[in-house]
């Protein structure tokens, strides 16, 4: 099941898939703009797909039009109790659940109401950020320090959810409300995806898929080619506007009466002027030179007719060490990179990758401990950000 549409602003694509192992799909998702929902359900075949839909119907039914974080919470709790109801009306099995993460867009405000372990995360500036908390055992664990984010990988605990819906009647969701910006991009996934594929590798599938379905697409290939564990599902939402986002000139109507066309003109020039000596003097992108990666200043050979570049550093990164498809985008056109900062963390990251392809470990063992730890950092760093209750 795929679906890719655009709708006014925003875009997006989802996927959900059985995955390698099990036979049926227990998750759900919903794509209904403003509104994006991943629910994973358990409880077994005719009761884990029975909550998980439950809770989608009875969110898409009940969510509200405007961004508005506490009355979308409520509309997660009707959900719950809806699974006691269908439980009593001996819809599905006794102990049925799911979980659930809603996430509403609109502008550059997103509110989400997460209950369990499915997680929403954001890419920004070309960063991977997990924006929810699991609500799990392991997560609780790594939280008291009892374990690290990679040993919660492999735990024999790893499934135990703490909080989802059809388990408690007075549950609660976590709600997020969160300041976005344009270009970004919002990931919500179940387990399936993540238990699966690696935080740094997440985000360089999102980072190499421009289009939101194909990006989705990739996900679940990622996750089934690593084993397909559990079933997988991700909803991948696209904001309008460039990454790192810079407005469109939006001059209002009285103002611009007000300009002289003549001045509005030398404006447009002079900005274009200023825009693209900018853009040449501090444009950043990986290139080769003597069959190694370097960091060049300027805009790629035969760009624009002009050719205006320079090393800005030279790596020791053997072009015949990448991976081919990235060798040769480097060969041919050069990778694009948003800063200096932005090309050193891509160097680093292939330095990784080819330490990581040169070791004999299992892909599982040769995880970067610290990939993991990081975005566990990164949910409780950012308190100015993300404004979590309940
Ligand atoms: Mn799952």
């Amino acid at each position: 099941m795929a679906k890719a549409q655009a709708t006014g602003a925003l875009s997006f694509g989802s996927r959900t898939d059985v995955g390698r192992v099990r036979e049926h799909n227990e998750d759900n998702l919903l794509v209904k703009p403003p509104l994006f929902v991943v629910c994973d359900g358990m409880g077994g075949h005719e009761a884990g797909e029975v909550a998980s839909e439950i809770a989608i119907d009875v969110i898409a039914r009940h969510a509200p039009t405007k961004l508005d974080a506490d009355a979308l919470g409520q509309a997660v709790e009707e959900a719950n109790l809806a699974i006691f109801q269908a439980v009593r009306a001996g819809q599905g099995k006794e102990g049925m659940g799911t979980t659930c993460t809603a996430c509403m867009i609109q502008g550059t405000k997103l509110i989400i109401a997460q209950s369990g372990d499915s997680r929403a995360y954001l890419m920004h500036a070309s960063r991977l950020q997990q924006l929810t908390r699991d609500h799990s055992l392991v997560q609780d664990l790594i939280e008291s320090g009892e374990i690290t984010p990679s040993e919660a990988r492999t735990h024999p605990w790893r499934s135990y959810i703490t909080r989802a819906l059809g388990i408690d009647p007075a549950m609660r969701p976590d709600l997020y409300e969160l300041k976005v910006s344009p270009g970004d991009r919002l990931l919500i996934c179940s387990d399936g995806l993540y238990s699966m594929v690696e935080d740094a590798e997440i985000e360089r599938i999102l980072a190499t898929h421009e289009n939101p379905q194909l990006a989705a697409d990739a996900l679940v290939e990622a996750a089934n080619e690593r084993g397909g564990h559990d079933n997988i599902t991700v909803i991948v939402v696209d904001l309008p506007g460039n990454p790192g986002g810079h407005k469109s000139g939006d001059v209002g109507r009285s103002k611009a009466f007000a300009v002289s066309l003549i001045g509005i003109l030398v404006l447009i020039i002079a900005l274009g002027a200023i825009a693209l000596n900018f853009w040449m003097t501090n444009s950043i992108y990986l290139g080769e030179a003597d069959g190694k990666v370097a960091i060049y200043r300027g805009m790629p050979d035969g760009m624009a007719g002009l050719s205006s570049s320079e090393i800005e550093e030279m790596t020791d990164i053997d072009i015949d060490d990448l991976q081919p498809g990235i060798a040769k985008r480097i060969q041919d056109e050069g990778i694009k990179c948003d800063s200096l900062d932005a090309a050193h963390s891509l160097i680093e990251r292939y330095e990784d990758e080819i330490a990581q392809s040169s070791s004999k470990m299992p892909p599982d063992a040769t995880s970067d401990p610290a990939a993991p730890s990081a975005s566990a950092e990164s949910q409780t760093s950012d308190p100015a950000n993300t404004n979590e209750s309940a």
